[in-house]
């Protein structure tokens, strides 16, 4: 058995979760949201588009 690692290695690929881009690892560039205990990764050209949705939930969610 392999389970010393809780966590997911940072060489995993990341695939965005609007446009399905898959990068190698984790760009600096991309943005990463947890939305109900599940990361999201998004690249970005999508964060870019998606961080106003991103704060306005975390705006009205969170206060
Ligand atoms: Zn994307």
């Amino acid at each position: 058995m392999d389970q010393q690692n809780p966590q997911p290695t940072d060489a995993e690929n990341r695939v965005c979760s609007r446009c399905g881009t898959v990068a190698e690892g984790t760009p600096p560039t991309w943005t990463c949201s947890v939305e109900n205990g599940t990361r999201h990764y998004y690249c970005e050209s999508c964060a870019r588009e998606n961080i106003r949705a991103i704060e306005g939930r975390l705006d009205s969610d969170w206060w």
